[in-house]
């Protein structure tokens, strides 16, 4: 129990839930990475909890990498135009990229990003996400492994943030109108 709790008016996915997920996506990553080592490539800073629990979830090795973008545009939407303030430390020229990010929202961010990594000549891209909003389908972005589809409503912890608390949370909430000053 922490003191945060009290600002979420409703758990939208449980910490049991996320960890059964992260055990059946493992699974799938693992089946279908049998002969290749993945590169977790961890879009800073919201798939950091994410990235860590699938990891060690995974039976077979990975290496990890960070990347931190930010989309230019209000604080609630993104606008597409992504500026990258932490690049990856190696060169990922034919290496098997797993791209892990929280949540999926219009998609225009890792839509961009797929562009960006794929221009690299990787052996492979792929995605795995933790959560996915209905609007995401307005942006064509082949996600192979989506944990929850939620609805639209803006939701913190496990990584995921408002104004840079809450993502401690062991799972995932509804934030209380007053937190926002409503
Ligand atoms: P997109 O480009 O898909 O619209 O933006 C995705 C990014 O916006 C996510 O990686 C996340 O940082 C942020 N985001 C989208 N929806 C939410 C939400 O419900 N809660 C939080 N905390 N961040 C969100
Ligand atoms: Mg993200
Ligand atoms: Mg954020």
């Amino acid at each position: 129990m922490s003191v945060l709790d009290d600002d979420i008016e409703a758990t939208v996915v449980s910490t049991e839930e996320i960890q059964s997920k992260i055990t059946e996506l493992a699974a799938r990553i693992d089946a279908d990475y049998a002969d290749r080592e993945p590169l977790l490539v961890g879009v800073l800073k919201g798939a950091v909890m994410f990235m860590s629990d699938l990891a060690r979830e995974l039976s077979r090795p990975s290496t990890m990498e960070f990347m931190a973008c930010s989309s230019y545009g209000s604080n609630t939407t993104s606008s597409g135009v992504v500026r990258i303030l932490k690049d990856l430390d190696r060169d990922v020229t034919g290496l098997d990229i797993l791209i892990v990010e929280d949540i999926i929202d219009s998609g225009l961010t890792l839509s961009w990003l797929l562009k960006n990594l794929q221009a690299r000549n990787p052996a492979s891209v792929e995605v795995v996400a933790l959560l996915r909003k209905p609007d995401a389908i307005k942006v064509q972005v082949p996600v192979k492994y989506v944990g929850f589809d939620i609805p639209n409503e803006f939701v913190v912890g496990y990584g995921l943030d408002y104004a840079e608390r809450y993502r401690d949370l062991p799972y995932i909430g509804r934030l209380r109108p007053s937190v926002y000053g409503g």
